[in-house]
């Protein structure tokens, strides 16, 4: 049996180790060397991690170690519960711990919305080790009998910081209260803002806490850099770059459900091979995107952010912004598609004028300026100005009071995106006040970004 020597070290044993040589794992990466041996421990852990450092490996590979001992769950219950934001996000933690767990005899099921939910009440029946959930299924489940937690063992909170983004707020609670007080707590998230360590205080007890990657930084073996351009020439600028340079496999970000429609639409007048994969869209029709994505069959994925968090296609060679995100974190989850566990990638925005506050706030967050590249036949006629690092810092928001008649949290459309967009945008009172036009325009934009993906 072969096995690595650095796993080995941490401590697990051979059908894990042997699952791990199989995907050719050589070196634990940041987060797994240090997640391992607390979860191993049974200690309570609170981890800043991205999509792409390896953090589902992280906490699955002791979770399933953990799991070799104690009694094998009884009929309608789960011993370790992961939640998830997105359903995409759920059936690849799914496809992991399928992976890791392959030479270990241990029961597992993915349950999410948008699909029926018999054959997901019939794979509970006989009782799961790890069960992997977004919340809103779950609680259909539970409330019908379906699910039970008096052998729960472990929670796992997966990007914790999204899910407070999508205003799940309100079902992690409810789905608290109804796990054992006694538990193991692992909660992993991209960052820990106010509202993270608000939640965090009524669900981890004296964690472990650290961050394997600086906050608000993008991976090092991304090159990134813009393409300025003007607003009406984009969709143009993308074909004559997707053919110009071959591209074969790219993931292309959009800001809005109908903006990938339609551009989705314009690429494939122009003879690519795309389509688009957001909440708009059946789950059976994201489902297929996505693996036919992955199976390299189709060539361009074109996404929302939400839609496309969580997504973990190996290799990705290319991300492309082809609109900048509203919230500067996002550039960051799009960036963090590729360059993932030390492959490298290449992240490229097509940027217009009107989007110069986004990008501005994008190069203050990552504290460079990214590198512009005109194209022949695309330079902008409205030119986008250069952005300064050496602007004011945003003032850190204070946590907001709870408005009276609107709990915190509360799923609602009103809520969803809201722990982001609530605080005030750069601008606030101190520093230099914003345009009406730029401060409307950016208010509708936050409008259409709750309208739940
Ligand atoms: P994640 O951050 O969990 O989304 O993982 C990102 C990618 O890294 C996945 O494709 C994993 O298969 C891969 N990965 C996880 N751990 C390792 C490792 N130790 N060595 C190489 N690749 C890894």
């Amino acid at each position: 049996m072969h096995s690595d020597l650095n796993f080995t070290l941490l401590g697990l044993s051979a059908p894990l180790l042997e699952a791990i040589a199989d995907q050719g794992y050589k070196t634990p990466t940041a987060v797994q060397l240090k997640a391992i041996p607390v979860v191993l421990k049974g200690k309570d852990l609170m981890a800043a991690a991205q999509t792409g450092t390896g953090k589902t490996a992280a906490f699955t590979l002791p979770v399933l170690e953990r799991l070799i001992k104690g009694q094998r769950a009884q009929a309608n219950q789960a011993r370790v519960l992961i939640l998830t934001p997105t359903r995409e996000l759920a059936a690849q933690v799914g496809e992991s711990v399928a992976t890791y767990s392959k030479y270990l005899p241990l029961r597992t099921a993915v349950v999410y919305g948008g699909v029926k939910i018999n054959p997901q009440m019939m794979a509970l029946r006989k009782g799961v080790d790890i069960l992997v959930a977004t919340p809103g299924r779950l609680l259909d489940l539970f409330n019908q009998n379906a699910v039970r937690f008096k052998q729960l063992e472990i929670l796992v909170l997966d990007e914790a910081d999204r899910m407070l983004d999508m205003g799940f707020i309100h079902d992690i609670r409810k789905i608290l209260a109804v796990l054992p007080k006694h538990r193991q707590n692992l909660m992993f998230s991209a960052t820990f803002s106010d509202d993270i360590r608000q939640l965090a205080k009524g669900l981890v007890h004296q964690p472990v806490e650290f961050s394997v990657n600086p906050r608000n930084t993008t991976a090092k073996t991304v090159s990134q850099w813009i393409h300025p351009v003007d607003k009406k020439k984009k969709t143009a600028l993308l074909i004559h770059l997707i053919k110009k340079n071959n591209w074969q496999q790219i993931l292309v970000f959009c800001r809005t459900k109908q903006g990938a429609n339609r551009l989705t639409r314009y690429l494939e007048e122009a003879g690519l091979n795309a389509a688009a994969i957001h909440g708009n869209k059946s789950q059976g029709a994201r489902t297929r995107a996505l693996a036919e994505f992955k199976a390299a069959e189709l060539s361009i994925l074109v996404a929302t952010d939400i839609a496309a968090r969580g997504l973990d296609i190996d290799q990705l060679p290319l991300v492309v912004n082809f609109d900048l995100p509203n919230v500067a974190e996002d550039y960051i989850h799009r960036t963090g598609r590729t360059g993932r566990a030390g492959a490298s990638g290449q992240a490229v925005s097509l940027v217009s004028a009107d989007e110069f506050d986004q990008l501005s706030d994008i190069e203050h967050l990552i504290k460079q300026l990214l590198k512009r590249k005109l194209i022949d036949g695309f330079e902008p006629v409205h030119d986008v100005p250069e952005s300064k690092l050496w602007r004011k810092p945003k003032k850190p928001k204070k946590p907001k009071k709870p408005k009276a008649g609107h709990r915190d949290g509360q799923r609602s459309s009103e809520n969803a995106q809201g722990h982001k967009l609530g605080h005030k945008p750069p601008g606030n009172k101190k520093s230099k006040p914003k345009s009406k036009k730029v401060t409307d325009s950016k208010k509708t934009a936050a409008k259409k970004r709750r309208s739940r993906d």
